[in-house]
């Protein structure tokens, strides 16, 4: 008789049954893999240490929650180990999943452009099969990448395009995910309302789903967009969420959000609060040094309302110095406020003029900011009617049987709604432009304007051998007139000046506020006897203006300016403002309210 072995008999689990079970696995790990990549990692690792026919699958999740959350280096070999099961059954689907967890990879070592490149390569493989969920992450990862290189136009279509996939998907982890990213990005480009309501709806989804990571990272975003909106309140009122919260957050989450809670405080003028959030450096969970922007930015405003102006300035200055010698051109909101607190406590020192040259820096990247909130807007439109046609051309597909009239009234309805919603935001673009070329406290245009029409102006003399003048204007004795009537009294007189200027030049002269108490004109069409002659017309008016503020009179005020001839004195708008200003000084040297030509003879020496 054959012995009996004592060993005990294996567990045996029918193969159709295992099977099914490792398919309910892979969907858990599917489910969780946006929600807790790490509980993810552990199914995919059991499914695929169990090596029945899901195992590729169960290494994918190894490698894409790895990647993501964990090691690279266990991700890379999770992902060697998927290729080997994929390739030999020519899973196409399943390679192109290796593929695009490798992107993610690369795109976290810095390597975007090869991400990019891998990217745009499975994309010309066609049709590969992907579900929802796989459309999400392929989506996400792309915007991201996008986004990183700084294709704007591109980073939005796929943030849009991965929140419709992540919909479709019926899954709470991608749906978050996308929101949050997507509110994230609209904030870097300063679209605060979209941002604001995509980051509400992506709280609101992580607190159903009861994810604490995403909870975090949705009221941080918050943080700063109710900041930029100017809601104080709400501000602080996200970080308080957070605080009563914080034994339900991931382990040292507080701490690595360390900036954020600071800002809020601060908003509400908490300033010991914001200084302990301080107190660690820039300390961020952000990451590419923007952090240290930020932190100089907060650390610097607590300075200064503890009436530390010198150090709060010695801070702002500092890293606006580092920022220079790096050419770093990242957080641009968080460089305007660096530049706005270094403006606040330079004038907190009496140093007028260089609080004045922050502002007019902080005022550029002001412009800059709201040109890129515009095309935000119009841009999230676009992607949205895309979005929307292309769910139209599946529902059609789908549901065949509908009147096929009934389905283009439909469309023409949608695209008439949409055109008016473009026209809505074309609009609201012309007008913020318009407002980013003014100078608030005149109305006049502003050097921006200036630069971008005199090129035009320029070569249209050129063109037509005309002549052409550029004129440099500076009110006199303008600081004496501040520091004894008030900056009221000076802000009322360059109003008064500049409504003038707009009244005594021609409609074809192009004026604009230069900065502080200068105005340039550019003048198409005149020569510089002419321009002498409507000038000193120009002075007299101006002297001969009763200057008040309220029932006080004001003293007398003149002007100086500096004439520079196009093509005489310089080609190009620099060199014949250059001119000019050379003009000006001798105007100012020679007693001022005069007017001077560019000397010729000085001519040959400014080259
Ligand atoms: P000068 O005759 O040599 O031109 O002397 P000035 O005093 O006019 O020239 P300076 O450049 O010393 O002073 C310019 C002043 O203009 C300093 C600054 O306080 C003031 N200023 C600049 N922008 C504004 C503004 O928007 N409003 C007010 N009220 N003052 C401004
Ligand atoms: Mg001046
Ligand atoms: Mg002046």
């Amino acid at each position: 008789m054959p012995s009996v072995s004592c060993r005990p008999a294996p567990r045996c689990v029918p193969v159709a049954e295992s099977a099914e079970h490792d398919a309910d696995r892979i969907a858990v790990a599917w489910e969780q893999c946006y929600l807790d990549p790490l509980r993810a990692v552990a199914i995919g690792r059991e499914v695929a240490e169990g090596g029945g026919s899901l195992a590729a699958e169960g290494w994918l999740h190894v490698a894409l929650g790895e990647v993501r959350a964990g090691d690279a280096r266990t991700a890379l070999q999770a992902l060697e180990r998927a290729r080997a099961l994929f390739g030999p059954a020519h899973d196409r689907r399943g390679l192109a999943l290796c593929d695009e967890v490798k992107a993610i990879q690369l795109r976290r070592i810095g390597e975007f452009a090869a991400s990019r490149r891998l990217q745009a390569d499975i994309d010309k493989r066609g049709d590969l099969g992907y579900g929802p969920c796989e459309r999400f992450i392929a989506l996400n990862s792309r915007a991201i990448t996008h986004k990183l290189l700084g294709h704007v136009d591109e980073a939005l279509r796929d943030f849009y395009g991965s929140v419709e996939a992540a919909q479709a998907s019926g899954l709470s982890g991608p749906r978050i995910t996308a929101l949050t990213n997507l509110g994230g990005y609209h904030q870097d480009l300063f679209n605060l309302e979209d941002a604001r309501l995509l980051s509400e709806q992506a709280l609101r989804a992580a607190r159903d789903a009861g994810s604490a990571m995403n909870i975090v990272t949705a009221a941080v975003n918050l943080i700063f967009t109710y900041h930029a909106a100017g809601q104080m309140a709400e501000a602080r009122a996200m970080a308080g969420y957070l605080l009563d919260n914080e034994s339900e957050l991931p382990a040292g989450a507080l701490d690595r959000h360390a900036l954020p809670l600071a800002l809020a405080h601060l908003a509400v003028g908490e300033i010991d609060q914001a200084q302990h959030y301080l107190s660690n450096g820039a300390v961020t969970a952000v990451g590419n040094g923007d952090g240290v922007t930020c932190w100089a930015w907060l650390q610097a405003r607590c300075l200064l309302a503890r009436g530390d102006a010198a150090l709060a300035r010695e801070t702002a200055e500092g890293t606006l110095n580092e920022r220079a010698a790096r050419k770093q051109m990242d957080a641009p909101y968080e460089f305007m406020q660096l530049l706005n607190v270094a403006a606040d406590a330079c004038e907190a020192l009496g140093d007028t003029p260089a609080a004045l040259a922050h502002v007019r820096r902080a005022h550029l990247v002001y412009e800059e900011l709201v040109g890129r909130s515009a095309r935000a807007r119009h841009l999230a439109l676009q992607a949205n009617h895309e979005l929307a046609q292309a769910q139209r051309e599946r529902d059609l597909a789908r549901d065949s049987h509908r009147s096929v009239e009934h389905d283009r009234r439909r469309l023409v309805q949608l695209n008439e709604a949409l055109q008016a919603q473009v026209l809505e935001t074309e609009m609201l673009h012309a007008r913020l432009r318009e407002q980013a070329l003014r100078d608030p406290l005149t109305g006049l245009h502003n050097r921006r304007y200036l630069f971008e029409m005199a090129p035009g102006l320029l070569d249209l003399a050129r063109r037509q051998a005309a002549a052409l003048c550029v004129v440099l204007i500076d009110l006199d004795h303008f600081k004496l007139l501040n520091d004894t009537y008030g900056h009221h009294a000076g802000d009322a007189v360059l109003q008064r000046f500049a409504t003038l200027l707009a009244q005594m030049l021609r409609r074809s002269d192009v004026v604009c506020r230069h900065g502080g108490e200068e105005f340039v004109a550019v003048m198409p069409d005149i020569d510089a006897s002419g321009a002498q002659t409507m000038l000193t017309r120009l002075l007299e008016a101006y002297q001969a203006q009763q200057q008040e503020m309220g029932r006080r009179k004001l003293p007398r005020c003149s002007f100086s300016a500096g004439i520079a001839v196009f093509p005489t004195h310089g080609s190009s708008l620099e060199q014949l403002l250059s001119r000019a200003d050379r003009a000006l000084y001798s105007a100012k040297a020679r007693g001022r309210a005069r007017i001077e030509l560019m000397p010729m003879t000085d001519f040959g020496t400014l080259n």
